[in-house]
């Protein structure tokens, strides 16, 4: 699960990191009186950033740092309005329905700080720059040697001495060394203490050197955080966080039926039964040259009405140009797999190419029903095992 940035710094706030005052707003007057508020308050320049469950803002124009509540109000006027459209988004963009007014800082420098789950190494892994900023992606595809990682202990979560360690390699120097340390050991526990999967901060500053500060503070003013969907059960706060219009409505239709779906980007809806099958089928439908254009895992206890909306959610995809059913009933029964079939063929039809493969509990019971509602599945064709089923959609749709 995603939140939006002005949640993420609350809980940076609560770790004791420290973060520039905002407030998340969604019109544009209250973006007006809120940057008026905070120059009133001796802000010297204000910020105004997009809040949306995608990054890459800086770049597309939706944050920006303002020195009048007049061009805050522009601003926000702009946002508000316009699609944002970066690399992370669809290629439609999102649109924008909050925005965070925040306390802009000047900034010396700017720095990358990470905790992510490594896969490839199964650990949580510190990841550090000293080229943070909006061209993170960059120096990391072209200059690897410029990002630090940094393994943490699976039980002892981030040391002192590797936040330390880590700090003198980014080249903080004097009381910086000791604040980005701090900064890195609170981001590790918060990480931890909420289960997180990313807990990003790009960029980390060093604002420059000023009397009260003479080598400068060390703030953070952007984050990113996900966390493990599986883990919200402990939780309630984060939960409280999640905003459903940031996200996919196919998914979300299929999370309130207990249906595991992820959308992709190619033409063959899929439906099936376990998240071993489903990927298997996945690869196969790959090896014969189609492209899935979703992960459907129905699951074994799904009713025949949850069955029956996951092709609802298949169906009402405009790229999907032809469905691959493929079920193994071992608790999940067949027959109810086939009911499912003939419901959506009678509410919602099926216009594009159906395969079906169908084996385990009930299969004969199953086929009865099919072969019953010919007249209602003109596209259907029944395929023998896997290999045949992959190949008669891929050259259905091709
Ligand atoms: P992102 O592009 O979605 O990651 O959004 P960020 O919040 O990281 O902002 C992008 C860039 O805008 C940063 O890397 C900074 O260079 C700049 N920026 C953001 N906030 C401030 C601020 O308070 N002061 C200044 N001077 N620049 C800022
Ligand atoms: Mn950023």
């Amino acid at each position: 699960m995603k939140i939006h940035e002005y949640q993420a710094r609350q809980l940076l706030a609560d770790f004791g990191i420290p973060v520039p005052p905002g407030r998340m707003v969604e019109t544009v007057a209250d973006a007006a009186a809120e940057a008026r508020r905070l120059f009133e308050g001796g802000a010297g320049i204000v910020v105004v950033k997009a809040q949306v469950h995608a990054g890459g803002r800086g770049k597309a124009g939706f944050v920006k740092v303002v020195k009048t509540a007049d061009e805050a109000e522009k601003a926000a006027a702009f946002m508000l309005s316009h699609r944002m459209v970066s690399p992370q988004t669809p290629p439609e963009g999102l649109e924008v329905k909050r925005l965070l007014v925040a306390a802009g800082v000047d900034i010396a420098k700017e720095y990358y700080l990470a905790i992510v789950t490594d896969r490839a190494r199964r650990t949580n892994t510190l990841i550090a720059s000293a080229e943070g900023g909006v061209e993170i992606e960059h120096v990391a595809a072209t200059r690897p040697d410029a990002i630090v990682k940094v393994a943490m202990d699976p039980t002892m979560g981030l040391s002192a001495y590797q936040a330390r360690e880590v700090a003198f390699r980014l080249g903080f120097r004097g009381k910086q060394v000791g604040q980005a340390a701090d900064t890195m050991m609170k981001l590790a526990s918060l990480y931890l203490a909420k289960d997180a999967s990313l807990a990003e901060i790009n960029p980390l500053v060093v604002t420059p050197p000023a009397q009260a500060h003479p080598d400068g503070r060390v703030v953070a003013i952007d984050a990113k955080f996900n966390f493990h969907a599986n883990a919200l059960f402990r939780h309630p706060a984060l939960q409280a966080m999640f905003d459903p219009t940031e996200e996919n409505p196919a998914e979300l239709r299929a999370r309130e039926f207990e249906l595991n779906y992820v959308a992709l980007d190619g033409n063959i809806g899929c439906l099936v039964n376990g998240a071993g099958l489903a990927m298997s089928t996945m690869d196969i439908i790959k090896l014969h040259g189609g492209d899935p254009a979703n992960f459907l895992d129905v699951g074994g206890g799904a009713t025949e009405e949850a069955v029956t909306e996951a092709f609802r959610i298949i169906l009402s995809d405009g790229r999907v140009k032809g469905v691959l059913v493929n079920i193994f009933g071992g608790i999940m029964q067949c027959d109810k797999i086939a009911r499912a079939i003939v419901a959506a063929a009678k509410n919602i039809g099926f216009k594009v190419p159906l395969v079906v493969r169908l084996e385990g509990t009930n299969v004969a019971e199953a086929r009865r029903i099919l072969e019953a509602a010919r007249a209602e599945l003109p596209t259907m064709q029944a395929a023998t095992d896997l290999t045949d089923a992959a190949r008669k959609v891929c050259s259905a749709v091709s």
